[in-house]
């Protein structure tokens, strides 16, 4: 808060004090410039002034002396001492006899001391006294003394008014000025400064000032002031915009606008705090194979269908519900409940999770395409004992990745056993690495037969040597290295492998012109922007035949997202590479689909061969499947047959081909060219 105003320091004040000093020193000078120049000019009025009375009174004079007349010269003599100033006066003769002399007494004035610093007090005039007559008579002497300082007396009186009517002048032009300058310019500019200090930067008053300063210096003042306070608004109403982006940015995801993880973390810190008695629940939800989404259409599409997804969670919460994007595919949902029952809290839980899968999984349509998403989550209720934000995540996490080791699209409730199966998980990954560079990674072959048990190709079936753990199943590892991206390097090596080891038979004269080696394909790979130029690399590299390759596919790899699969396999089918779909019958078995996909051969699932003497619908299913590829000329193969039993109703139900433990188990290529050897 600025101080008050001093007075002296005021504007008028100051002005004031300048003009009044200018006005003393010019006054001062002009004045005693005026002073100056009378005072000489009286000088000369005084030389003027005796000899005029010199002049009046010389023939007396002269007369007195020439005649020697003592009274004449007294009557002279008095009567110039009648003048004022005439201190004496005397008449001498030639002889220097006084014929009279008189003087008297001027007492000091207060000026006396000026007139003796000018030019001195007393001033004499002597005259000569001769006759014309006898100009040979040395002449006599008329001496007057004069008091200068009487004579001046009227020019002083005169300059001590002009000097004193000056400095008054002076002090009422002073006091003018002063009002004026106050009026005009302190006043105003107080006002101004007054409304300047009580202006709230936030409401929309302006300075002001009256309508005579408006056009002048005050007025240009107030404009500036107030452009000064609509740039300060604006610069504020910037600031302020960009703090609540900044805040919102912080606190949100950017492309769906939902809250993020700090966010989330902050109302979940709460819930915790508030809920000792009730049940609550994160659901977090993972979708399956986003990246896919991303790799094949592009990261604009792949944000569309989050933003759609977005919007579909949106309206199956609940008001009290916090939904929350992590990055990613990942979504979280944070359940306050309502229920203070534990076991009806988790099963409010589980059915939103059931119908979030059930929904997802539908179609989504954005941008004209159409996906099928599948999502796989995982439930943690809480409150739960020895916990904080962090850790409820991670169980909630864990319990998503069971989920999807379960075969995804469904929700999973944490159970505390999971953190170690998990753990475990972590452990593999770990290896895993060190697995692809210390050649632990090896291919089997499963072979395929034909109704005489001939071979007619075979199936490549990634193993992992592990060191302490032995052989590890591919349905452990494949999921981890599909999340961990080592899949895409992996499958190409394994393609590698697989053609060069043809070319070892080929060379040895132990493949036979009709085989074939049937790759699994992994999702993730399959929507890899390198997924054909490897093919095309291949086949040239190592001088194998398309056809001696085929690639297996599952049917949700080809339906999570139709147009583009429909379009790859085409690609594949035009390099000449033959396509099977694998799994048949577990997924979707919309035989729509199967219509539109251009595969060659259909895989059964093992799960319905493996029941097939006992169960007759399988048997039925299985005549069907038959029947429809039949009609699509497709190739049938019935995996995992592992008896004879089996083998004839299979036989029975239109199979011709088989792939199962009953026949050959997968082996190594080495123990593979053994048994060419000895069969073929
Ligand atoms: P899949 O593609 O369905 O492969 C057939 C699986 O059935 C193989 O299991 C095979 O050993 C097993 N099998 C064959 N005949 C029988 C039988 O008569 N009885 C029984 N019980 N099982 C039989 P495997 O080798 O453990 O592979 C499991 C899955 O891992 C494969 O299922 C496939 O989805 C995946 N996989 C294996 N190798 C690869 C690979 O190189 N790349 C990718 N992406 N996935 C692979
Ligand atoms: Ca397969
Ligand atoms: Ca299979």
């Amino acid at each position: 808060m600025a101080n008050p105003l001093k007075t002296k320091s005021r504007l008028a004040i100051t002005l004031s004090r300048y003009v009044i000093l200018m006005a003393f020193i010019i006054g001062i000078a002009l004045s005693s410039a005026q002073v100056i120049y009378d005072f000489t000019s009286q000088d000369e009025e005084l030389d003027a002034t005796i000899q005029e009375i010199q002049k009046s009174s010389l023939p007396s004079a002269i007369r007195s002396v020439t005649t020697l007349d003592k009274s004449l010269a007294n009557e002279i003599v008095v009567g110039l001492l009648k003048y004022e100033f005439i201190e004496s006066a005397e008449i001498t003769d030639e002889l220097g006899i006084t014929l009279s002399k008189s003087s008297k007494h001027i007492s000091k004035t207060k000026t006396s001391w000026l007139t003796g610093l000018i030019g001195g007090t007393r001033k004499t005039y002597i005259e000569n006294l001769s006759n014309p007559i006898y100009s040979n008579i040395p002449p006599g002497k008329l001496t007057i003394v004069i008091n200068v300082d009487k004579f001046l007396e009227t020019f002083y009186n005169r300059s001590s008014f002009v000097i004193i009517s000056g400095v008054l002048r002076n002090i009422a032009l002073s006091i003018a000025l002063l009002l004026i300058f106050f009026s005009l310019i302190t006043k105003p500019l107080e006002n101004l400064a007054k409304t300047f200090k009580s202006i709230d930067i936030n409401s929309n008053k302006e300075l002001s000032v009256s309508k005579r300063h408006q056009h002048n210096e005050l007025g240009a003042l107030s404009d500036a002031g107030n452009y000064f306070l609509s740039r300060v608004n604006e610069l504020i109403s910037e600031k302020t915009k960009t703090q609540k982006r900044m805040t919102y940015l912080a606190t949100h995801d950017d492309t769906t606008g939902l809250p993020n993880r700090y966010l989330f973390k902050q109302h979940l810190s709460k819930a915790m705090d508030s809920s000792d008695n009730e049940s609550n629940a994160i659901l977090f939800l993972d979708l399956d194979h986003f990246k896919n989404i991303n790799d094949s259409q592009g990261h604009e599409t792949g944000d569309a269908v989050l933003i759609e997804i977005s919007k579909i969670l949106a309206r199956k919460i609940s008001s009290t519900d916090l939904l929350a994007r992590f990055g990613g595919d990942e979504f979280v949902i944070l359940m306050e409940s309502k229920e203070t029952n534990r076991e009806q809290a988790q099963k409010s839980a589980n059915d939103l999770a059931q119908d979030i899968i059930k929904t997802l999984t539908q179609i989504i349509q954005t941008e004209g395409k159409i996906f099928h998403i599948g999502v796989s989550i995982g439930i943690v209720m809480f409150p739960l004992e020895n916990t904080n934000e962090e850790l409820l995540l991670r169980f909630a996490d864990t319990a998503m990745y069971e989920a999807k080791n379960r075969g995804r699209k469904r929700a999973v409730v944490y159970q505390r056993e999971m953190s170690t199966s998990v753990e475990n998980k972590h452990q593999l990954e770990m290896h895993l690495h060190a697995a692809i560079t210390s050649n632990q990674l090896e291919v089997f072959y499963q072979p395929q037969v034909d109704l005489t048990g001939k071979i007619t190709g075979f199936e490549a079936l990634l193993r992992w040597n592990h060191p302490e753990r032995g052989l590890v199943s591919p349905l452990e590892f494949i999921p981890i290295m599909e999340s961990n991206g080592l899949i895409i390097p992996v499958s190409e090596w394994l393609v590698n492998d697989v053609c060069e080891q043809i070319t070892r038979w080929k060379v040895q004269h132990q493949w036979q012109t009709h085989w074939s080696v049937s790759i699994n394909i992994s999702t993730v790979h399959f929507y890899h922007q390198d997924f054909l130029s490897l093919f095309t690399s291949v086949l040239n590299r190592h001088r194998i035949l398309p056809q001696e390759l085929c690639i297996e596919i599952t049917e949700s790899i080809a339906i999570d997202n139709i147009a583009f699969s429909i379009e790859r396999l085409n690609d594949i089918k035009k390099i000449g590479i033959s396509i099977s779909l694998d799994d048949f019958g577990t997924g979707y078995s919309s035989f729509s689909y199967l219509k539109n996909l251009p595969i060659n051969t259909i895989k059964i699932d093992r799960s319905f061969i493996k029941e097939l003497e006992l169960r007759e619908d399988d048997k039925a299913i299985l005549t069907a499947i038959n029947a429809l590829a039949h009609s699509l000329r497709l190739n049938v193969i019935a995996e995992g047959v592992e008896n004879i039993e089996q083998v004839n109703i299979a036989i029975q139900c239109g199979c011709s081909t088989f792939q199962g433990f009953y026949y050959h188990r997968p082996m190594t290529a080495g123990k593979l060219t053994e048994l060419i050897n000895n069969t073929c």
